[in-house]
């Protein structure tokens, strides 16, 4: 992808060229695009992403030429530093614009900044709380904003500006964009993005320094119609030596993928929920909270619906189906490993998914080892949960690896549910449908839970 790809404007670009920038970010590919369709837009995104440019290029693009006093631009950012950051990036992207830019910050005189809003611009870039005492004073007039940005919006609401920035936003005109960008997402971002924003476009790129080194990857190559059997083995048996698996976040490519997987492994004995787009924000949290509390074994989820999942101590992330852009792996897979612990991701490769992978292992500059296949059982349904006898058995020909012990994570620790049996770590996999480890039941046919949740 190239600058020139992401519908910017010669001028635009020859300034982006001056910076000696060759390829866009993964944040800027994302974002500009989004940005130049005037939708509202939340970003999920660190300094260090390239963010700046992000949201900077596609509003002076929107913004066209300079046009009276008042600024059509804010943005609102949580410090001086970055505050002053932001202006000088917008003046080196605009220089071959007539569009000026002005910052304004605390901790000095106001006058100058007083000067410069009598003198107008058409991008202001301000610390919330110096914002208000010139707006205050009559200095600043908002009454022409037609694009807001709050950079950092996390750092924001921990500095305790969330009074100011409401304040603020009810100063600007109601029909305006609006982008947020932040590097968590906590309850009050959440809040905030909800109060704020209509309808946005998600963008969510991985840290610079990824969790990528920290989390083992493995790959196995299976048929795509085997991958749930392959899956219920993995989660009595486990992928690499770690055990059965206590709990596990799948990834599937679409929202129905998601919702028929789910159901097929409750119909495999292993509480599953499904969390994606289309589910009611009251079904996402109460699946989610299910999950932590780990009364769900599995957590079946959509690219979308994962964005800011931060799920702690979670051991496992499948791709069920690779993800068609590399970042999203990078990013995926970043759910595991979080706050400095280890983790593991397994992809499920079917063999239209190889060039995904490689295409994986180009962006991460590393290898994902790909495992030989274990043998498993072919006893999932495929469909609606299957009340009867569960189809006849076959034995993959593959290399059957040792039989790890049960009830014990990739960390050795024996899980308070284990049965008896399984915290003993010598039962032998049933050869049929069974006990399943920790508190899962192995009947096969849908649970309770599972009939009231699709
Ligand atoms: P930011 O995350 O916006 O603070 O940007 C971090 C750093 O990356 C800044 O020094 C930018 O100048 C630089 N940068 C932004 N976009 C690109 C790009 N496409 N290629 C190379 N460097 C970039």
């Amino acid at each position: 992808m190239q600058f020139s790809d992401l519908g910017l404007e010669p001028g635009l670009l020859r300034a982006v060229a001056d910076k000696g920038y060759d390829t866009p970010t993964p944040i800027q590919a994302k974002a500009i695009p989004a940005v130049l369709s005037g939708r509202d837009v939340l970003a999920g995104a660190q300094t260090g992403t390239g963010k700046t440019a992000g949201f900077v290029l596609p509003l002076l693009q929107l913004l066209g030429s300079a046009q009276g006093r008042a600024p059509r631009v804010l943005v609102l950012s949580p410090t001086r530093e970055l505050t002053a950051q932001i202006a000088d990036s917008a003046r080196a992207y605009g220089r071959y614009t007539d569009l000026r830019t002005l910052v304004i910050f605390g901790g000095v005189s106001e006058r100058p900044q007083m000067d410069g809003l009598r003198q107008g611009c058409d991008l202001l870039v301000a610390t919330p709380g110096r914002l208000i005492d010139l707006v205050e004073q009559g200095a600043a007039d908002l009454s022409q904003v037609k694009h807001l940005v709050l950079d950092e919006a996390d750092r924001m609401l921990d500095m305790g500006f969330i009074h100011a920035i409401k304040r603020i936003v009810r100063m600007l005109p109601a029909q305006r964009q609006n982008l947020m960008f932040s590097a968590t997402y906590s309850d009050d971002i959440r809040e905030l993005a909800a109060r704020m924003l209509r309808d946005p476009v998600s963008v969510e790129v991985a840290p610079r320094n990824t969790t990528a080194e920290r989390v083992e990857q493995v790959a196995f190559r299976v048929a795509k119609e085997d991958k749930r059997h392959l899956l219920v083995h993995l989660f009595d048996a486990g992928a690499s030596g770690e055990g059965s698996w206590h709990q596990a976040l799948v990834f599937t490519r679409t929202k129905h993928g998601a919702n028929r997987l789910a159901q097929q492994l409750e119909g495999a004995g292993i509480r599953a929920a499904a969390i994606h787009g289309n589910k009611s924000q009251a079904a996402r949290v109460r699946a989610l909270e299910d999950f932590k509390g780990g009364r769900i074994a599995a957590l079946v989820a959509t690219e979308v619906a994962s964005r800011g999942l931060d799920i702690k101590e979670l051991p496992q992330v499948v791709n069920y189906e690779l993800p068609n852009v590399p970042e999203d792996y990078v990013h995926r897979i970043g759910r595991t490993a979080r706050a400095g612990s280890t983790g593991r991701a397994v992809s499920l490769v079917a063999p239209d998914e190889a060039g995904l992978l490689r295409d994986i292992e180009r962006t991460m500059r590393q290898t994902v080892p790909v495992l030989p296949t274990p043998a498993f059982e072919r006893k999932v349904p495929a469909g609606a949960p299957d009340r009867g006898p569960p189809p006849p058995r076959q034995q993959q020909r593959a290399p059957q690896r040792p039989q790890q012990p049960r009830g014990s994570d990739a960390r050795g620790v024996s899980r308070p549910s284990a049965s008896p049996a399984n915290r003993a770590g010598s039962a032998p996999r049933p050869a049929g449908p069974g006990g399943h480890p920790g508190s899962r039941s192995r009947r096969f046919g849908p649970s309770r839970r599972s009939r009231s949740a699709f």
